[in-house]
């Protein structure tokens, strides 16, 4: 099938570039972590021993890295793959990133002759190891459809978002969404627990009544309910609190330089950044319920 260079094997990454290798695509993987090399090499990657190594032969890069900084510097900075992949290489970024830094990374790729999707995603760990993540990717429709079958190796739902750098945007809105409807579950169970209904009580009714959405259905905060919910296992993640405050982050910078008014959105961004400053990120983002129970301690 496509001779595919994978980079940033993570928690993410490694299920991802696993499941393009089931695809029946030829890939070549590197990370500056060597286990993690060695992890998708057991399930038939090539452990590529850097990044010029890894693109020398392909037609298409996939990325996967903490933020935008990582982004630039693999694609454009010292022997990233700029320079040693050769013209008209597909490259698809799926790292969640800000929407300028990929903007930026559009541009850069266009004028060396690259063709470039973002394609960052919605769905955790678990989704990466399915399959089964949802891919948002911004780019011209050309870009879009020579990337679209690759998604469709680590993905079950696959979005053209529109122009370059609507992928993020489309990712950083659903997560600010996200972040404050979680918030607003949390309260919502809580004032009802306060007014003597148990949580069972209260998720049968809120959750087919105008209440309802996927903080309470798919991840209820409260324990209980959903049994796979984090709140069951005493808040471990799942989605840690951290990359919550990254993707709040991101919104509101993006918020900013659109003039677009994010007032809950701040107000998330500003709990869940009280939570990191009490080192709780590595909380699930759902253990916000702790903290409106006035369960997590301050000085
Ligand atoms: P991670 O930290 O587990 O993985 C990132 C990997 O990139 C690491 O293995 C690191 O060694 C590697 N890396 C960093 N710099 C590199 C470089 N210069 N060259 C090669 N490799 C390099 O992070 P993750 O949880 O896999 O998340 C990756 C991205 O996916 C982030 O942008 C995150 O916001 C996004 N995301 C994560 C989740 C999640 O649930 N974890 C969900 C959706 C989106």
């Amino acid at each position: 099938m496509t001779k595919i260079a994978f980079i940033g094997l993570g928690n993410m990454g490694g299920g991802m570039c696993a499941n393009l290798v089931k695809a029946g695509h030829t890939v070549a993987a590197f990370d500056l972590n060597t286990e993690a090399v060695a992890a998708v090499a057991a399930k038939g990657a090539r452990a590529a021993t850097s990044v010029a190594d890894a693109v020398k032969n392909a037609d298409v890069v996939v990325s996967m890295l903490p933020a935008g900084k990582h982004v630039l510097g693999v694609y454009f900075g010292p022997d990233g793959v700029k320079e040693h992949a050769k013209r008209g290489t597909l490259l698809i970024d799926c790292s969640t990133i800000a929407v300028t830094d990929a903007r930026e990374a559009h541009v850069q790729a266009d004028l060396a002759g690259f063709i470039m999707v973002d394609a960052p995603v919605s769905g955790g760990v678990a989704a990466a190891e399915a399959g089964t993540l949802t891919f948002m990717a911004g780019g011209t429709a050309l870009a879009f459809e020579k990337a679209e079958p690759i998604l469709k190796g680590m993905g079950k739902n696959i979005f053209h978002a529109g122009g370059p750098g609507n992928g993020q945007a489309a990712k950083i809105a659903n997560n600010m969404l996200l972040g404050i409807s979680m918030i607003g579950t949390c309260e919502a169970f809580n004032l009802a627990e306060k007014l003597g209904l148990d949580a069972e009580t209260f998720y049968r009714i809120s959750s087919v009544s105008s209440g309802q959405c996927w903080s309470m259905t798919s991840y209820c905060p409260a324990p209980g309910p959903v049994p796979a919910s984090p709140a069951n296992r005493d808040y471990k993640p799942g989605f840690a609190v951290a990359m919550m405050l990254k993707d709040l982050h991101l919104a509101a910078d993006a918020a900013r330089s659109a003039g677009a008014e994010i007032r809950l959105g701040e107000q998330a961004e500003r709990i869940y950044q009280a939570l990191s400053d009490l080192g709780l990120d590595g909380l699930d983002f759902s253990g916000v319920m702790k903290d409106v129970k006035g369960e997590i301690p301050r000085a």
